[in-house]
């Protein structure tokens, strides 16, 4: 275990005590807690529908599913994310279409998106990485002239705003994770908010082996329908969301903007400690965005190789402290190279910028210390380093 790990979920006596509550409860799935949190997600967004499903992957399975995406489409997409956000095209049998990122967002470079557009294309699927909204505004000017649906990737940018909008209010539908290093955690856990009734609806039945939505059995309509609970409209999944990571996810969400307000603290202490390290680009803070910290990812400049940064990673893990290679590029994952023939060279920038970056440990509780005791550290990785080379 490391002195200062990666990332730490944030919980508090009143998500263990919500948590107690449903444990004491009679219903431990599908009950109000469910509704509740999904009412939350959708008021935070401003959106009309919030669906908790069981991962931030189950989320964006749902609504390419619940587009119709499927063999022989395209879906124009990021090298530069956490796979899944790739991996849900594949799952609906489509060709994601990668295209290069922008060096200081990190996001989707929007001046390159439209040339990629065929009439193949079904949808955009952009990612606000590691909390930067960048670009989004302008991927849903694309996606509405060419009459594409975009899909909103927010599960690093919980919170955040971009041009007076918040998060999760861009494109047909976006997506959320709940994973225990985002800003919210439930354990596991994801959620779909659109304003669009029919997605709403494919994405809730689709959640559920494909029956209607009536998990609480003690409606009127439920008991009149009898064996409706038996009744599968169409082919779906279990993506359901327990009581109990909904109750964790209602507790996180009231004291979301205590702990984003926390996590922006951490990042400019980092900030400050790192300002002078001649070797370090620092995370892109000049956007007028309402920057939502997911995690502090600086990057070595480009007299670092791969090697070289790998050899910082392990030396800081050496020292117990958290570090990681957030992300290698998705288009040159084996099977996706196997399976759609990308090469070394085919995305630069994506290719450029993952060789070179490095995760700090991120996470609310962090302090003044332990923030010093990271920035020294990879200082003296950064020495090292000059002292190897030729
Ligand atoms: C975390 C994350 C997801 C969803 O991850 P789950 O672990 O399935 O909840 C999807 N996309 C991005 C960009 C993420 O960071």
């Amino acid at each position: 275990m490391s002195v200062i790990p990666l990332s730490q979920p944030d919980i508090s006596k009143a998500e263990i005590q919500a948590v107690i509550d449903v444990l004491r409860s009679a219903r431990l799935s599908g009950g109000s807690r469910q509704s509740r949190f999904e009412d939350m997600m959708a008021e935070l967004t401003g959106r009309n529908h919030g669906i908790a499903v069981s991962s931030g992957t189950a989320a964006l399975h749902l609504v390419v599913q619940a587009l119709d995406i499927g063999p022989g489409d395209e879906v124009i997409t990021t090298p530069f994310s956490f796979i899944a956000s790739a991996n849900s095209i594949l799952y609906a049998g489509a060709k994601p279409v990668f295209v290069d990122i922008e060096p200081q967002t990190l996001n989707l470079d929007v001046s390159k998106v439209e040339q990629a557009i065929t009439e193949r294309t079904k949808a955009i699927l952009g990612v606000e990485v590691f909390g930067s909204t960048a670009g989004m505004d302008q991927l849903a000017a694309i996606a509405g002239r060419h009459e594409i649906p975009l899909i909103e990737d927010g599960c690093e940018a919980l919170g955040g705003r971009h041009r007076g909008q918040p998060v999760g209010a861009f494109g047909r539908a976006a997506v959320f994770g709940f994973y225990s290093n985002k800003q919210i955690t439930t354990g596991e856990g994801g959620m779909i908010v659109t304003d669009d009734d029919r997605l709403a609806q494919s994405c809730r039945l689709m959640r559920n082996q494909g029956r209607s939505d009536l998990l609480n059995t003690d409606t009127k309509a439920y008991q009149s329908l009898g064996g409706a609970l038996l009744a599968h409209d169409r082919l779906g999944y279990n993506y359901r969301l327990s009581e109990i990571a909904c109750a964790l996810g209602i507790a996180q969400l009231e004291r979301l903007d205590e702990m984003l307000m926390a996590r922006r603290e951490v990042a400019s202490l980092y900030i400050r400690k790192l300002m002078d390290f001649q070797d370090l680009i620092l995370p892109n803070v000049k956007s007028p965005d309402a920057m939502s910290w997911f995690s502090f990812v600086v990057r070595l400049t480009d007299q670092y190789g791969q090697e070289q940064r790998d050899r910082v990673i392990m030396g800081m893990r050496r020292h117990d402290i958290g570090a990681a290679n957030y992300f290698p590029c998705i288009h040159l994952q084996p099977f996706y190279r196997h399976q759609f023939g990308y090469e070394k060279g085919a995305m630069p920038i994506a290719e450029s910028v993952s060789q070179r970056t490095i995760a700090l440990p991120f996470y609310t509780k962090m302090d003044e210390t332990q923030v010093e005791l990271v920035a020294h550290t990879l200082k003296v990785m950064l020495q090292r380093e000059q002292l190897l080379r030729p």
